[in-house]
């Protein structure tokens, strides 16, 4: 706070922010009192992305985009208005967000519509002169992460129901984040190994709509290589999976 008590000087550096360079507000979990516990003492703040001392640095991705950005924060002045909820209870919102993060980062209609396209790639692509589908051991990766998936649907309807009765998602959204990253990973390395070689080459402009580049095999091969490795930030951000793991085993086995 500054010496009028209007005003919270924030300083600090924030990696990883998703599509910040397109944002207008921010909101922060700031350190307000550092004699507290870890995970007490922090604030929630609401911070204008035009104040100055903020500085958004773009971080290009392997697949060559600008998904991500570190945000540099120098002396920012934030209105003690802009506070939500009370101060030093910052943590208290977050994980409250955090469930709705994690549930939408789990993304069960994502991983159905890569599974129909799969299966698609897979009724074309062929291994020893038949369609790969019916290649035993490629069919029985496909139909386990179908059967998952479907799993992964009644958990997503579960967390729906829980909030439409005026609850909250709470540990089935760490359930639903590790199960449904690790289903969406495995679709993406199954199209890879689909393609075979044609997987290989990296046309990262290829994910962009309206690519009209002319991609080495399939059309549908260009984008593989830079999806597999886009893929592999799901089970990082919105908490890693380890960390819901270690949610889980407290919210509801106690331990
Ligand atoms: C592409 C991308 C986009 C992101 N976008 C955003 C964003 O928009 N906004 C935002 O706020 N953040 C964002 N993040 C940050 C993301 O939420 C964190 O990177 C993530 O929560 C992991 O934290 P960390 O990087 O500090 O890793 P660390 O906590 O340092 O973890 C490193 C490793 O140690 C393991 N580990 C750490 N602690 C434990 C433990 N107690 N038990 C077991 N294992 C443990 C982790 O699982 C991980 O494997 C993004 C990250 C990426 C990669």
């Amino acid at each position: 706070m500054d010496a009028g008590g209007e005003h919270f000087i924030v300083n600090g550096q924030k990696t990883w922010t998703t599509l910040g360079q397109h944002a207008d507000m921010i909101f922060c979990l700031v350190r307000t009192n550092r004699e507290a516990k870890k995970q007490e003492g922090i604030s929630f703040l609401l911070v204008d992305m035009k104040a100055p001392g903020v500085e958004v640095r773009p971080i290009i991705t392997l697949d060559g985009e600008h998904e991500v950005n570190e945000v540099f924060f120098s002396d920012v002045r934030v209105p003690a208005e802009n506070l939500v909820g009370e101060e030093n209870k910052g943590w208290t919102c977050a994980k409250y967000l955090l469930t709705y993060e994690r549930t939408n980062i789990a993304g069960v209609g994502f991983s159905v519509a890569a599974l129909e396209q799969l299966k698609a790639i897979a009724a074309k692509q062929t291994k020893n002169g038949r369609p790969l589908a019916e290649d035993p051991a490629f069919a029985a990766r496909m139909a386990r992460v179908e059967i998952d998936l479907e799993n992964m649907k009644t958990t997503n309807l579960r967390v729906i129901a829980a909030v439409a009765g005026g609850g909250v998602p709470g540990a089935e959204s760490s359930m639903l984040k590790i199960r449904d990253t690790e289903i969406r990973q495995e679709i993406s390395s199954l199209a890879r190994r689909a393609m075979g070689p044609y997987a290989r080459p990296f046309v990262a402009e290829a994910l962009q709509e309206g690519y009209a580049g002319a991609p080495v095999g399939p059309a549908w091969a260009a984008s593989a290589a830079a999806k597999y490795f886009n893929n592999r930030k799901l089970s990082i951000f919105g908490g890693s999976n380890e960390i819901q793991k270690n949610i889980i085993s407290k919210m509801i086995l106690g331990l």
